[in-house]
């Protein structure tokens, strides 16, 4: 019966519909679409700083916040459910933050040019929770904590190039393979795709002369989705070991997934990279990375070691940040908090996916923890028959109708509940801590009426992603057509 659906009409159906919400959304926020223009008028490029968060028409300007709940220029309150992509853990403006960041501002906000009081109760942190860190330093960012460790391996095995996997982002100037751009550093990178890990330990193999390191994140990874399904051990285990065999430096790029357990994805699985990056979640709200691995691999960020790396950074050790990430691990994100909001996380996972079954719709919450991303097909997303060996299988239908369900339920969500569900771009749902049951209760709720109201085009995607009828996947030109570069003025 599914083949004769006509190729693209759940596609037709679902994209009449979103462009119906669309035409609502630009009439209900005139004051977010104004303040876009103004910031284009006043010079910034595309009027937005920061790419992934803009999107077709225009993106929605907060002008106030509080917990979960965020309000927009046009004085719609919405419950926070994207979580600034993982960094906004504890909510806006988590009380514990400000205090802590208030007393540092009383104190002479930036002790500046002298080592301050924060710095070893966070460093203690990490070496206490982290089993790859038994030495830490500290970024501003995500991406400069990738960079510097990535630089650090290169410096320690005298080797240049580093491996990554194609279509992976370790922040604005790494990307991996088909999504590399202009901006990426010019390193010489070999590019592998996610999954096998025979292949992999081939690449290593063959690259061993001149490979300083293998830069992962120890999740699925596919340019489409934010999808952190965690990686098998053993898959991760054959890699470790390939690294290991040719001397080269296996980081784990933690910055979203340390989050998911007290120890991050390297307790949770088992397998310990040489180093380590974090970020995100970790400031509270402010700008924060880090970095940290064995002795080996970091004791020349020790200004006395002979053969010193001489690491500079003017703001890698800011007292308000370092103050607000005390207030972190001290006060917000002991291991039980971490532990209980991960387990609330997999509930509400496992009831969006028996929702979706009793309605009977294409839509598989995956993901780990606290981090749920909403997939839009019939067919299998994870292949977990495979858990055990050393292949991991990712089927994501690279269809436009899939990835335009995502856009519909966005604006569904955000006109008809007042839920911020991820991003037009991916339903990417990175929960808070400030999230309330009755937050999920209503989330559930407002998905049961987005099922039944869309049942039928809900239906049709269903036929066209049946199991075995997935076409071949194009996940470039998926991109192209789901992510908005900035368009010069002509
Ligand atoms: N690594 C991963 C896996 C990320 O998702 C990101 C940001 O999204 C980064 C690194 C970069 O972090 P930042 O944006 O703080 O530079």
């Amino acid at each position: 019966m599914s083949n004769e659906i006509p190729s693209g009409a759940a596609y037709a159906a679902i994209e009449a519909a979103t462009e119906s919400l669309i035409a609502e959304y630009v009439q209900a926020n005139p004051k977010s679409a104004a303040a876009l223009e103004e910031a284009k008028a006043a010079g910034i490029a595309g009027g937005t700083n920061r790419a992934s968060i803009y999107h077709s028409p225009f993106p929605l300007t907060f002008v106030d916040a509080k917990e979960a709940t965020a309000v927009t220029a046009d004085g719609q309150k919405i419950t926070d459910m994207l979580g600034n992509f993982t960094a906004g853990l504890f909510g806006f403006s988590p009380g514990p933050v400000k205090d802590a960041v208030n007393e540092a501002m009383d104190h002479g906000h930036a002790l500046g040019g002298a080592p301050n009081v924060y710095e070893a109760r966070v460093a203690r942190a990490f070496t206490t929770r982290f089993p790859s860190v038994d030495l830490v330093r500290f970024t501003m960012t995500g991406t400069e904590a990738n960079i510097y460790a990535i630089n650090t391996a290169r410096a320690v095995t005298g080797k240049n190039k580093f491996l990554i996997y194609d279509g992976a982002y370790h922040g604005a100037w790494i990307h991996g393979g088909k999504t590399a751009g202009p901006l990426d550093s010019p390193y010489e990178k070999i590019t592998v795709p996610y999954g096998d890990a025979d292949l992999i330990v081939d690449a290593i193999r063959a690259n061993a002369d001149d490979l300083a390191a293998v830069l992962l994140e120890p999740v699925v990874v596919t340019p489409m989705s934010y999808l952190k399904v965690v990686s098998p051990k053993a898959y991760l285990q054959k890699i470790r070991e390939a690294c290991t065999e040719v001397g080269c430096a296996l980081i784990f790029d933690e910055v979203m997934t340390s989050r998911l357990a007290p120890g991050g994805v390297q307790e949770l699985t088992g397998v310990t990279p040489d180093m380590t990056t974090f970020g995100k979640y970790i400031g509270g709200g402010f700008p924060f990375g880090a970095f940290g691995g064995t002795k080996q691999w970091m004791e020349r960020h020790d200004p006395l070691h002979p053969e010193t790396i001489n690491s500079g950074g003017t703001f890698n050790q800011n007292a308000l940040c370092m103050a607000a990430v005390a207030a972190v691990f001290e006060q917000l994100w002991s291991p039980e908090q971490c532990i209980a909001h991960n387990a609330r996380g997999d509930q509400l996972r496992d009831a969006i996916n028996q929702l979706a079954k009793q309605h009977d719709v294409p839509c598989q919450a995956c993901g780990a923890g606290s981090l749920i991303t909403l997939i839009w097909q019939n067919c299998r997303v994870i292949n977990d028959d495979d858990a055990d060996t050393q292949k991991h299988r990712v089927d994501i239908a690279a269809l436009p109708a899939v990835f335009q369900t995502s856009a519909l339920f966005w604006f569904h969500m955000l006109q008809r509940h007042d839920i911020l569900a991820g991003s037009p771009k991916m339903n990417y749902l990175t929960l808070s801590t400030v999230l309330k049951s009755e937050d999920y209760e209503r989330f559930l709720a407002a998905m049961a009426e987005f099922f039944t109201t869309y049942k039928e085009p809900l239906a049709l995607l269903a036929a066209e992603t049946a199991p075995g009828l997935a076409p071949a996947q194009d996940e470039l030109a998926l991109l192209e057509m789901f992510t908005t570069p900035y368009t010069p003025p002509v």
